[in-house]
């Protein structure tokens, strides 16, 4: 394998250096969650959805497609979050408002 120039931020390194590393780590976070398991609206099977555009989702295994978030087929409004994804999500949002916060002062 040659030499990696994305090592550090994985999937986000194909914006360079640009946007700054905060953001490209958040990206990065987001897409390994897009290649995971979600649960098909229809058939209710965990599948690969695959994403046909942005936010348009489709199960491979019925073939059903739907509108989603542009990131994760589930937004996090759809509330059908695993409790695990649940309890990230609270985690996440807990870091941003203190972010705020901390800029707004
Ligand atoms: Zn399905």
């Amino acid at each position: 394998m040659p030499y990696s120039h994305t090592k550090v931020v994985g999937p986000a390194g194909r914006y360079g250096a640009r946007y700054g590393m905060g953001i490209r780590r958040k990206i990065t976070a987001i897409e390994v969650k897009q290649r995971g398991l979600h649960r098909c609206p229809n058939c209710r099977s965990l599948v690969r959805l695959r994403r046909l555009a942005f936010g348009i989702w489709q199960c491979p295994k019925c073939g059903f497609t739907f509108a989603g978030g542009a990131w994760i087929p589930q937004t996090i409004l759809g509330r059908t979050l695993t409790p695990e994804e649940l309890k990230q999500v609270e985690i996440q949002k807990a870091r941003w408002r203190g972010a705020s916060q901390e800029s707004g002062s």
